[in-house]
């Protein structure tokens, strides 16, 4: 499917003071597509735009029957307490996918959300080197990735604690 957004048209990084959360849903305030999902089944990838493209109608429709969540990744003004992710302090998906599944990449993807991504922020490049294989939506998920992505499942402990 051409999305028509693969080459970034949108608008230019912006400093944010509120951390940005890279996993959100098109309806949060804020909320702007950074990545498209490609790729083989089973060998899905997100491509990262060069600029944010504003969540609009004609967006959404691009998607066809399938949720946008599972063609694009969102980025949007962290939800802090209001998502179950958060415990006060930390993202515990990125905890999570950064504890639980194996990297991906072995350098960091060209990816423009970084200088106010929370997971950027908290975890650093481990969680940019799983980042290319996190689908916000997807109808099949690893047994790590659905682990992660249960807020009801504990947060591993470190290895050497
Ligand atoms: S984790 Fe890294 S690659 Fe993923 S959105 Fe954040 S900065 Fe970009």
């Amino acid at each position: 499917m051409s999305t028509g957004v693969a080459n970034g048209q949108g608008a230019p990084a912006r400093s944010h003071a509120v951390p940005l959360c890279p996993s959100a849903q098109p309806t949060q305030d804020g909320a702007f597509a950074f990545g498209v999902v490609g790729g083989a089944p089973g060998e899905r990838r997100v491509g990262y735009l060069e600029g944010r493209v504003p969540v609009t109608d004609e967006l959404l429709a691009m998607t066809g029957p399938v949720k946008p969540t599972h063609v694009f990744r969102f980025g949007a003004p962290c939800a802090g307490s209001g998502c179950s992710h958060f415990d006060g302090s930390d993202c515990n998906l990125a905890t999570k996918l950064v504890q639980l599944m194996p990297p991906v990449s072995k350098s960091l993807p060209a990816c423009q959300l970084r200088p106010d991504c929370r997971w950027w922020k908290q975890e650093g490049k481990a969680a940019c080197m799983r980042c290319p294989v996190i689908m916000t939506d997807c109808y099949t998920r690893s047994e790590e990735q659905a682990l992660a992505a249960n807020p009801n499942t504990p947060v591993p402990v470190p290895v050497g604690v």
